[in-house]
């Protein structure tokens, strides 16, 4: 069992720490929100008073941050908080960020840094059923196994350092051009007098199929686990996938690409998160949509 310091023990970064604690790894951890340390101390964890007391002789140092800007504080602004990990040990940033910033962080660190957003939100953060897009060295990726399996479900490498980021983006970008167009033609059809089950059992069936519709439904009743069955509490919050809409047009920049479907969906989703919908499911959306 390795010896593992926590920075970020927030909404996912406090299941995942747990998760490491039920794998039986010794796990010392820090946040600056004394609420979530306590939380942490309660479930079993040792407790740090700086994040660099918690890199102190870790095998393996996992960050889960709010954004770009916590990550680079962390690993550049707090001086020797990666030479304070034990000789050999692995860095893997775990939060969302953008990829010229998990890039540049990587390439300054004197460890090998795996960058490794996940996708499953709280409840696989929870259940330990997370998935994990890594970028970074394979052999570093390989040494890591253990601690990604005690947290998640599937493991993928996807390349050098960034490249988990670089999916994450895509994947992301991708649900919410697909959640938008999924609501677009649910108000289609039930304007046009289809109901919503008649429009479900054959798209969840057809060409159209995606898990916008079979997994996150944006009506109540076809999938009654779906958010729309709940008056759209997340779930994924749409603040998250603003935030992440903003990340996927930072890496089309970065790509000398216009991704226009994305460009477009962020106006989107940015205005439901100015008309109050940041707390709600992404799939609320069908609520603003409906208003035109
Ligand atoms: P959160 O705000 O609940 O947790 C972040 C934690 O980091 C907080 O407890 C905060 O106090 C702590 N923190 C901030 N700066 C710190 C510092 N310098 N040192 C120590 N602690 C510090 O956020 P979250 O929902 O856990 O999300 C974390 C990351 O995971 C984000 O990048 C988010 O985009 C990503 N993510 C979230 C979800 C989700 O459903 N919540 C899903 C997938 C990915």
């Amino acid at each position: 069992m390795a010896r593992v310091g926590f920075i970020g023990l927030g909404n996912m970064g406090g299941h995942m720490a747990r998760n490491l604690l039920k794998a039986g790894h010794e796990v010392i951890g820090f946040d600056l929100s004394a609420s979530a340390l306590e939380a942490f101390v309660a479930a079993g964890g040792k407790p740090a008073r700086s994040g660099v007391e918690a890199a102190q002789g870790a095998e393996f140092l996992v960050t889960m941050l709010p954004a770009g800007q916590h990550v680079r504080d962390t690993y550049l602004t707090q001086s020797g908080l990666a030479a304070a990990t034990a000789p050999g040990a692995i860095l893997i940033d775990s939060s969302t960020i953008d990829v010229a910033t998990a890039r540049e962080v990587a390439a300054a660190m004197p460890r090998p840094m795996l960058d490794a957003p996940v996708s499953g939100g709280t409840m696989g953060a929870e259940n330990g059923t997370l998935a994990f897009m890594v970028g970074g060295p394979k052999d570093a990726f390989d040494k890591a196994q253990p601690i990604f399996q005690a947290m998640g479900k599937t493991i993928v490498h996807c390349g050098g350092p960034g490249n988990g980021q670089v999916v994450k983006a895509c994947n992301n970008m991708m649900l919410a051009v697909t959640m938008i167009g999924t609501c677009e033609a649910f108000i289609m059809a039930e304007n046009l007098g289809v109901s919503a089950q008649t429009l479900f059992d054959v798209t969840s069936k057809a060409t159209a199929q995606s898990w916008a519709i079979t997994s996150y439904c944006p009506v109540p009743g076809p999938v009654p686990t779906s958010p729309a069955n709940r008056g759209y509490t997340p779930g994924f919050a749409a603040a998250l996938m603003h935030k992440d809409l903003g990340l996927a047009q930072q890496a089309a920049a970065d790509a000398n690409m216009q991704a226009s479907m994305g460009a477009q969906a962020l106006a989107f989703y940015q205005r439901f998160v100015a008309e109050g919908g940041g707390g709600k499911d992404f799939s609320g959306i069908i609520e603003m949509l409906r208003k035109g």
